[in-house]
């Protein structure tokens, strides 16, 4: 078991799997991947939700990638939520039942979750040039490819662009990964690949393309990956409605979905039957996620509609 910053200052080449001691009796997995020569470092974690297999079977692929042909490194933290992963909870660490992708910056003596978020904010995101979150629908979650990138942050849209997922999602929310790497200089998106937790090869291998466009944008490698036309990815806003009422949940529209101000999305109904809240859009957009799980708790994010 090794600490994060004697891990880091190690600069000779090669591949290096284990685990990491983050404290508190807490280790990691980690893979790291140093070129043979120098270059920006790219960070790479993945099962922030632990349910999200398909990020976290495409950040374990990255062990495959050859030092030899690196310049610069890559270090990747597969599974951040590991009991999560093994009990397979959707959104929550078990130990404190929060979700780490709403606790950053976290705190130093706060939960399991605020933990860690503390750790990864602190020793963590100052050492790297360039950051990937990658994600995906949860078990209850269906969704369309997208990847996300803190408002107004040029570098991080530039990453977004460079992954090529078909919309880039532009985000000003609070807790989360990508902004608490912003609020240490760190550019850093979000991969958005497959839902309901699902992994197949095709996905997989979604978010891999995406990786090795980056790591190419960075010069961290010249592999041979086919280019693509940053043009035609549609920057745009997501708008998700809370569900207001807990009960079931009946979505009117799928992924894709063109929708219009004013239709309705959805509703949420009683047991009984009886409609107790109706969810209507408040823009012109393309449904890019919704709640699959037929029961609803008041909170829960509804559905998400890409506009611009
Ligand atoms: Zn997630």
């Amino acid at each position: 078991m090794t600490r994060i910053n004697e891990l880091l200052k190690n600069n000779k080449a090669g591949t290096y799997q284990g685990s990491i001691n983050v404290g508190n009796d807490t280790e990691l997995p980690f893979i790291h991947i140093i070129g043979n020569k120098p270059g920006p470092r790219l960070l790479i974690t993945a099962g922030v939700h632990g349910s999200e297999f398909c990020s976290i079977e495409a950040a374990l692929r990255l062990k495959n990638l050859d030092s030899a042909h690196l310049s610069g490194s890559v270090f990747v933290l597969p599974i951040l939520n590991v009991n999560g992963f093994y009990q397979r909870s959707i959104f929550v660490f078990p130990e404190d039942n929060k979700n780490l992708n709403r606790v950053f910056p976290g705190k130093e003596q706060g939960s399991k979750s605020e933990r860690l978020a503390f750790w990864l904010t602190q020793n963590v995101f100052p050492s790297f040039d360039a950051y990937i979150d990658l994600h995906g629908g949860d078990l209850v979650e269906s969704l369309s490819p997208f990847t996300l990138f803190p408002r107004n942050n040029a570098k991080a849209q530039a990453l977004a662009k460079t992954f090529g997922l078909p919309h880039a999602v532009s985000t000003d929310g609070h807790g989360y990964t990508l902004d608490a790497a912003e609020q240490v200089g760190l550019p850093g998106i979000i991969a958005e690949v497959s839902g309901n937790g699902l992994w197949a090869e095709n996905t997989v291998e979604q978010l891999t393309l995406g990786i090795y466009r980056v790591l190419n944008f960075l010069n961290i490698t010249q592999s041979d990956v086919p280019v693509l036309d940053t043009n035609k990815i549609a920057v745009v806003d997501l708008w998700i409605p809370k569900a207001p009422a807990t009960g079931l949940w009946y979505p009117f529209f799928t992924l894709e979905e063109e929708v219009r101000h004013g239709d309705i999305l959805g509703e949420i109904r009683a047991v009984s039957g009886e409609i107790l809240e109706t969810i209507t859009s408040d823009f012109d957009g393309r449904v890019l996620y919704y709640l699959t799980s037929l029961s609803v708790t008041v909170g829960d994010a509804l559905i998400g509609i890409a506009h611009h």
